[in-house]
């Protein structure tokens, strides 16, 4: 007996792609997140592609799916009308009319954690990598709470288990002294340790540990639910050693190869029709820059960083000119090609989680969408 599938909100895909591509990373130029659709629309079947073109949409209707996820935005800059003889607005009302949402994740999925870059990372074996170009950064808080002798334990645990204390692949760091407090309760107080009009010397604990910015609030929420003082001393400082980093590109290492290997490597690994390589092909390679689609514009990050090889797509004749006299050798496996990988990670990424969720919805990946590009 066929199961039929259960409906979600096109809102709760819109928050389940959020958490894979947060719109906070996006870049400023660029449009991601719901571009066309009803939030609370029911969605059962969704199509997931590189780009909403037009032979996607008419696959999207043949379908009959609720809602496209996309990787490239189809409006990218402001639209002043929607014309069914302009390319965009034709597909923006064919959209409407058959009732599909259309959600992009374009910077946003590239920057983040797991998003795009990393995927080509993992498939291309690049391990001990960082961020090619940071883009956005969190800042971090320093929080100080003065703790009577005893609860420095329940005031520990309640900070860090709302986000506190984590540096790198650590958790819980934090720092404790003890020393003296002093206090007077005032008249109408109702202390919990002294009485009105006496001056109290008290045992205390010094307690500090780090704490992202975006869990400030939280944290300081959480220590003041379970420290016993009715007035609470604490200070927040800002820290300016240890903030968080994300961006485009990553760059890593991989087992030392020469260019000509590992360009038939990332051939095949991209199932990449052609690709064009800039640099002696003998040349050994072991430091490697990437960055899925149009990445030329990170040539200079990758010499600094000391890549050898930059893999990524949309290469001008200028940039390889430059590229050659920086000594940074290219791999252009194509724009289609460096990003395509991500369509089914995408589609398994929405089963996955809306299962989790409880709902059973048909994802599928768009059967019809090809590299524009043909290799003679
Ligand atoms: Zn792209």
């Amino acid at each position: 007996m066929r199961c039929w599938a259960m409906a979600v909100k096109c809102q709760t895909i819109v928050s389940i792609m959020d958490r894979l591509a947060p719109r906070k990373f996006a870049q400023d130029w660029d449009n991601v997140g719901l571009i066309v659709g009803d939030p609370l629309q029911d969605v059962s079947k969704i199509l997931v592609a590189l780009d909403a073109t037009h032979e996607v949409v008419e696959e999207a209707i043949e379908k009959k799916v609720d809602m496209i996820v996309t990787h490239h935005p189809l409006i990218f800059k402001s639209i002043k009308s929607v014309r069914s003889d302009t390319p965009v607005g034709m597909l923006v009302m064919k959209l409407i009319k058959h009732e599909i949402s259309l959600y992009a994740a374009h910077t946003s999925f590239d920057i983040a954690p797991n998003g795009m870059n990393d995927i080509l990372c993992n498939i291309l074996g690049i391990y001990e990598r960082e961020v090619l170009d940071v883009t956005y950064s969190e800042d971090y808080k320093k929080v100080v709470v003065y703790v009577p002798k005893g609860y420095e334990d329940v005031v520990r645990n309640a900070m860090c288990s709302a986000g506190a204390g984590f540096i790198g692949n650590y958790s819980d760091s934090t720092f404790q002294v003890e020393g003296t407090g002093t206090f007077k309760p005032m008249e109408g107080a109702d202390p919990f340790i002294g009485e009105v009009g006496k001056l109290e010397k008290v045992e205390e604990i010094r307690l500090e540990t780090v704490v992202p910015q975006k869990y400030l609030d939280k944290v300081i929420n959480a220590m003041l639910r379970v420290h016993p003082y009715e007035e609470v001393a604490y200070d927040v400082y800002s820290l300016a050693n240890l903030r968080e980093e994300y961006g485009l590109g990553r760059i890593g290492v991989i087992e030392e190869t020469t260019l000509k290997e590992l360009a038939l490597k990332v051939k095949a690994k991209l199932k990449a029709e052609s690709l064009k390589v800039v640099g002696d092909l003998e040349r050994r390679v072991k430091k490697v820059a990437v960055c899925g689609g149009s990445g030329a514009s990170l040539i200079h990050k990758a010499v600094m960083k000391g890549a050898d090889v930059l893999i990524t797509a949309d290469i001008g004749y200028h940039d390889a000119v430059e590229a050659q006299h920086l000594g940074l050798a290219l791999i252009d496996a194509g724009h289609f090609a460096t990003e395509n990988i991500a369509v089914r990670f995408i589609a398994e990424y929405l089963i996955d989680e809306t299962q989790k969720q409880g709902h059973e919805i048909e994802v599928f990946v768009s059967e019809v969408q090809k590299d524009p590009f043909t290799c003679l």
